[in-house]
């Protein structure tokens, strides 16, 4: 079975991606670590996120790269994100993702083009999302517990500017695939997401068999 879970960033796709997998025995890959590691290499290179040329040469990355905690930071996130528009990025990225969901025996991946180009016959594909207030709530609380100095205005504002980047570029734009179902954990806690996330997946498995 191949589960495809997309949505914005701080929706608790990535939770709830980790949950199905290890509830349904699956892999599980997070593409948008890929994504990170082309943002880290090309600062740790020197070059201009916004030069595809610049982003391209780096997304041949040592894949111990993957494994470095400075990939989970707010500032390796919006490099992601720009380095994430070029097409030649993403293609060079694709096949690994492709890969990935077609390994015998299916697999979970989360992102935001996996419904819709990675995997667009992934045989459930949950859409995860809630308000840009809720997910900037989420991430203040979470900076705040690992003792980070935050301000509430300036992670809304980078929320707006990543859903936007993401949701409006030409090339694999974050958007729900047609046949996703939508979950929204604004109102739900994290259990509760994983609940009915599995309820989800179970009864559009029902459906299909
Ligand atoms: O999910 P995460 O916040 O780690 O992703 C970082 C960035 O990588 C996203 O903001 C997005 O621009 C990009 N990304 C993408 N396609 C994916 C996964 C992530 O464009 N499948």
């Amino acid at each position: 079975m191949i589960i495809a879970v997309d949505g914005p960033t701080a929706s608790g796709k990535g939770t709830i991606s980790k949950a199905l997998a290890a509830h349904y025995g699956l892999p599980f890959l997070d593409t948008g670590l890929l994504y990170r590691a082309v943002g880290q290499q090309l600062a740790l290179n020197g070059g201009n996120a916004d030069v595809a040329a610049d982003a391209l040469a780096v997304c041949a990355f040592p894949d111990a790269l993957l494994d470095d905690p400075v990939l989970r930071n707010e500032e390796v996130g919006g490099l992601a994100s720009r380095v994430s528009v070029h097409p030649a990025v993403r293609a060079a990225l694709n096949q690994r993702q492709v890969d990935f969901a077609n390994q015998a025996g299916g697999a979970v991946l989360d992102g935001r083009d996996i419904g819709t180009v990675i995997a667009p016959h992934a045989d459930v594909k949950l859409f995860v999302t809630a308000s840009a207030e809720v997910r900037a709530h989420r991430r203040y609380e979470e900076m705040l517990s690992r003792g980070l100095d935050v301000d509430f205005d300036n992670i809304l504002a980078d929320i707006r500017l990543r859903d936007e980047r993401d949701a409006g570029r030409a090339e694999a734009p974050l958007k729900a695939a047609e046949n996703a179902i939508l979950l929204d954990t604004g109102d739900l806690t994290i259990g509760a997401a994983v609940q009915r996330a599995i309820e989800l997946v179970d009864t559009r498995r029902e459906n299909r068999s």
